[in-house]
């Protein structure tokens, strides 16, 4: 952000206190540049305009500019040699009208050299009062993300996107932490094998400014599928590689190779094996794909996911995960949208490129993704008897989210600029989605239950 502009509004009320919440903020957002200056031709305004860029001269790393008509002479006078001030042209202010005038001809007093047309568009206006600087002032970035083990790595990259980094950096950041996490059973290392007792991972990724993709299926022994996808979105064409293409890919250009079949995920098979064998259990319930959307301080969005696909699944089977508009989509001047549950359900309705398709035409994320949950799941039992798990998730480029589930306690996971991040469940009421946050205890039994001892049976 070029700079900042703190108008007048509320400075009078409680000047003390305004200082400190501007400092604060100053200190957070970090412009380069804050401009004080009153808005209309009142001696006091100028007068705290001052007070409150001295203020911020000695509490933030941001050089703090006071501006104020000739009729604040005896502010002037009094600090002159304190801080720089500009004269505005407009007698008393800057004028509510000509704020932009205003700010452009500051603008030209602070870079001298340059002309004022170059910096019309690098100026962030903010409005004259408090409250718009408050509420306007911030840069929306965001994450969300499928399940309850994507919090640790969102947490991650709630760090990478408030310090303005970049929406595919944090993604990868996120989806990677999920893929190294040994007890989580259905993404990367430890995730669950499929038939051949093979782990066979797929995952994508996806660009909302160029709209590059990038996706590895059914690919073996690498530790990081997504950031493989990654590199693959670079790349002209050849953009989805699988199994052992995948893997010479991978090779060649380095990525790191890794065994992810751990003993646990052994002991998961041979008990599988034997349930399946004694008590007719479908070998394809336990399956969790982690699937994120997330958009940075830039507007940039991009959408990822990682998964083992389903356990037990056939050598080769690919699902809806690594295949664009089905389990991930995004466009950064809309949207994106995610999907977990069963991939052959999901690809029939194109679902996450639906659930894109109606936030462009206006709808909010929670809206689109209820109404694409829901009307797949009625088409799928409509034609076929019935329908497979069907989880999404969405965010905007505003960075409002939406999720919507056709099972009992979806959880999932997001984190903004103006939310920490968190867990919440989810279920499915008469076509409406209602979200809980989870529970302290929800989130402890998880965690036990995950790492909890694992027997032979
Ligand atoms: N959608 C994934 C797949 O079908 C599995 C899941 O998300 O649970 O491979």
């Amino acid at each position: 952000m070029a700079c900042l502009y703190c108008g007048d509004g509320t400075y009078l009320k409680n000047p003390d206190e305004v200082s400190r919440k501007l400092c604060a903020m100053v200190n957070k957002l970090k412009p380069d540049v804050v401009m004080c200056g009153p808005c209309f031709n009142y001696l006091n305004y100028g007068k705290m305009a001052a007070r409150i860029a001295y203020d911020i001269n000695q509490n933030t790393s941001s050089k703090a500019i006071a501006a104020m008509s000739d009729d604040n002479q005896e502010t002037i006078n009094e600090y002159k040699d304190k801080l720089c001030i500009i004269k505005t042209p407009k007698k008393g202010g800057i004028g509510l009208n000509e704020s932009l005038e205003g700010m452009c001809v500051l603008a030209k007093a602070l870079y001298q050299e340059k002309e004022i047309e170059e910096f019309k568009e690098k100026i962030l206006f903010l409005g004259c009062c408090l409250a718009s600087f408050l509420l306007g002032g911030k840069k929306m970035w965001g994450i969300i993300a499928t399940w309850r083990m994507a919090v640790e790595g969102i947490s991650e990259a709630s760090h990478i996107l408030q310090e303005k980094g970049d929406a595919g950096d944090a993604i990868e950041t996120a989806i990677k932490a999920v893929e190294d996490f040994p007890y989580y059973k259905s993404v990367g290392y430890g995730g669950l094998p499929n038939e051949e007792m093979e782990v066979e991972l797929d995952a994508a990724y996806m660009d909302g400014n160029t709209l590059s993709i990038g996706a590895v299926a059914a690919i073996k022994d690498f530790a990081n599928p997504v950031s493989i996808a990654r590199r693959l979105s670079k790349e002209k064409v050849n953009n989805i590689l699988v199994g052992e293409g995948a893997e010479k890919f991978a090779h060649k250009e380095g990525f790191e190779r890794k065994n992810m079949l751990t003993d646990r995920a052994k002991i998961h098979y041979r008990n599988r094996v034997k349930e399946v064998r004694e008590q007719e259990i479908k070998p394809y319930a336990g399956h969790d794909t982690v699937g994120m959307v997330c958009l940075d301080q830039q507007g940039k969005m991009t959408s990822a996911t990682s998964t083992s696909g389903l356990f037990m699944k056939k050598k080769g089977r690919v699902g809806d995960s690594p295949i664009a508009g089905s389990g991930f989509y995004v466009d950064s001047s809309v949207g994106g949208a995610s999907a977990t549950g069963l991939g052959e359900d999901l690809m029939k309705g194109c679902i996450s490129y639906e659930i894109v398709r109606l936030m462009a035409e206006g709808m909010h994320p929670q809206a689109a993704c209820e109404k694409a949950v829901n009307q797949l799941d009625h088409r799928l039992k409509e034609r076929r008897g019935h329908a497979g798990d069907l989880s999404l998730i969405a965010m905007n480029n505003k960075g409002e989210w939406g999720v919507a589930t056709n099972i009992e306690g979806f959880s999932f996971a997001v984190a903004t600029e103006n939310q920490e991040p968190i867990v919440y469940l989810t279920k499915n009421k008469d076509g409406k989605c209602i979200h809980e946050v989870a529970s302290q205890e929800w989130l402890d039994h998880y965690m036990k239950t995950r790492m909890a001892p694992l027997e032979e049976k």
